[in-house]
């Protein structure tokens, strides 16, 4: 049996985090080098859009459900629900109101967590459960389970909120918080369910002009600066530190068939990579 008293083998990495501070820029250096470990690595979170797909109701929202359970066999899936219209008119009363980002994000996370509760509904034949971030313990044992669960989308700072640069929308929602799921998870794959076929060079529906991007790294895109976007910002800027996610992936859940695509790995729709964090070129 080793004698070893507890603490000498301490490494200098750990000696120097346990000694120091860690705002200390050569212990947070000291950490880049260690690899990550993918929780969840063949896990696929997949965010099913508010407006563009539960806003649309039972037309859109059948068929995605449908490929959904269809893949149960296959996939393993963590299911993220936007919020979509009715946050939008929360958003523009609590607005008008004068309440602050904090107070409008606890209003939006409840938009997204009543289409979390419906889409649970249509699955709960399939035995699916809906889980909040408390029970996020038990998640894995869900997914070997029964293949999938459904959270709902937004990352959990309600009043924590940070004020976005301009303006007063919360600028990290239902995106955001699948995006981040996805990265502490080490999942296999982030695919955004939406109502167009990926990115284009501006809102397709607006803009006729407007062409189709079926792959971009995430520094061309910023650089790009497009006035709109298929995806929140606050993503793209947490792309470029991400550790485990290498790329992100938006689909057509009005075109059935792409979800299924996207997850067997195939390139429909839009890949977004990270050129500088190794996402293949
Ligand atoms: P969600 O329903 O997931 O919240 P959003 O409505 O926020 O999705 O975003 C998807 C919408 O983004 C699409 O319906 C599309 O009209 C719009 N959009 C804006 N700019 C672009 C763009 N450059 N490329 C593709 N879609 C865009
Ligand atoms: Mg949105």
């Amino acid at each position: 049996m080793s004698e070893t008293p507890v603490g000498l083998e301490l490494s200098e990495l750990a000696k120097r985090l346990q000694s120091g501070t860690l705002s200390d820029t050569t212990s947070q250096r000291a950490t880049e080098a260690t690899p990550d470990l993918a929780i969840l690595p063949w896990a696929n979170v997949i965010k099913i859009g508010g407006q563009s797909i539960m806003d649309r109701g039972r037309k859109a929202v059948r068929p995605v459900v449908d490929e959904i359970v269809a893949n149960l066999p296959k996939h393993k899936m963590i299911l993220g629900t936007g919020a979509g219209t009715r946050a939008r008119h929360v958003y523009s009363l609590a607005i008008d109101l004068g309440l602050p980002v904090g107070v409008l994000t606890v209003l939006g996370t409840a938009v997204a967590w009543q289409n979390a509760q419906m889409l649970q509904y249509l699955l709960a034949a399939h035995g699916i459960a809906f889980l909040e971030p408390e029970g996020f313990p038990s998640l894995a044992h869900y997914l070997m389970e029964r293949g999938a669960v459904i959270c709902q989308g937004m990352p959990p700072y309600k009043l924590w909120e940070q004020n976005p640069e301009i303006g007063r929308i919360p600028p990290q929602r239902t995106d955001t918080g699948c995006f981040l799921m996805a990265e502490v998870l080490g999942a296999r794959k982030m695919i955004y369910v939406k109502d167009e076929d990926g990115l284009f060079t501006a809102d397709p529906k607006k803009d006729a002009h407007a062409t189709h991007i079926p792959r971009i790294s995430v520094q061309d895109l910023l650089q790009r600066d497009f006035d709109d976007l298929i995806v929140e910002r606050a993503v793209l800027q947490l792309m470029l530190n991400a550790r485990n996610l290498k790329e992100i992936q938006f689909v057509n859940g009005l075109k059935p068939g792409q979800l299924s695509a996207a997850l067997d790995g195939r390139p429909v729709g839009t890949i977004i990579f990270n050129a500088t964090r190794g996402g293949a070129a």
